[in-house]
């Protein structure tokens, strides 16, 4: 089921070390590393928490409304 939130995380996977911290941090577990890269698995289950953004330490996270 779609959620009604449209914020969505996007990831820069240019400034992603897969480091793998955002991985722990989202509530709903879809952010996965492949290849030392991160990549969100089902962006229709992103609620916008920001989690993933507020831990990130490369900045590669930018939460916002532009992807849903
Ligand atoms: S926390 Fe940031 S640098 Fe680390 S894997 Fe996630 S997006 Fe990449
Ligand atoms: S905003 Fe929240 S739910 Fe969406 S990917 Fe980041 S931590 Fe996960």
């Amino acid at each position: 089921m779609e959620n009604n939130n449209s914020l969505k995380a996007n990831i820069n996977s240019r400034l992603c070390k897969g480091c793998g911290i955002c991985v722990l941090f989202c509530p709903k577990k879809i952010i996965e590393v492949k290849q030392d890269k991160a990549f969100i698995n089902n962006i229709d289950d992103c609620i916008g928490c920001r989690q993933c953004e507020y831990h990130c330490p490369d900045f590669a996270i930018v939460v916002g409304d532009n992807n849903g």
